[in-house]
């Protein structure tokens, strides 16, 4: 049986963090969709580039995928027939949230949802925060794989 996550998120942009759940992913599941989500709390004008950027980061690995896709994500990895969602935590706020968002996906749509804690390198990486040192001039590219 093959297995596959979809791994969805604004990835506004796509950060070393976001990576290492996917490259961590990998030992899990042979293969994993990269789903960039149209959310209408983070409207994101940049989703051609920022599936540029991912598919650049994964290049070299015919086990990882990159798409877009709007919508229920459960309804997506249905369509797709993949195992699970993927989902990164790195702290108790991300936990409460994450929670909420596994119990509806299995209660109301029966899509599991699979969780991997950030290393502890990479918990203080939020695209956010990225996205407010850019805008201030910083370089981030350390931040960006
Ligand atoms: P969303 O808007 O759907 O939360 P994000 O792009 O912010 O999308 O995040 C996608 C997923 O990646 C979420 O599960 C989030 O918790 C996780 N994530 C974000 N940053 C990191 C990080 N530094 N380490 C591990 N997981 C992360």
């Amino acid at each position: 049986m093959h297995t596959t996550a979809v791994f969805p998120g604004s990835f506004n942009p796509f950060t070393i963090g976001h990576k290492s759940i996917v490259d961590r992913a990998l030992g899990i599941f042979d293969r994993v969709v990269v789903a960039v989500g149209h959310n209408i709390d983070k409207p994101c004008d940049d989703t051609a580039r920022h599936i540029e950027a991912i598919r650049r980061a994964f290049r070299d690995n015919s086990r990882v995928e990159v798409t877009s896709y709007s919508g229920l994500t459960a309804e997506f990895v249905k369509r797709i027939e993949a195992s699970a969602i993927l989902r990164g935590v790195r702290n108790i706020a991300d936990f409460e949230y994450e929670r909420n968002l596994a119990d509806v996906n299995k209660e109301i749509l029966g899509v599991e949802t699979v969780l991997m804690f950030s290393l502890p390198e990479y918990s203080y990486i939020t695209s956010s925060m990225v996205r407010e040192l850019a805008a201030n001039g910083h370089d981030v590219s350390s931040l960006l794989p």
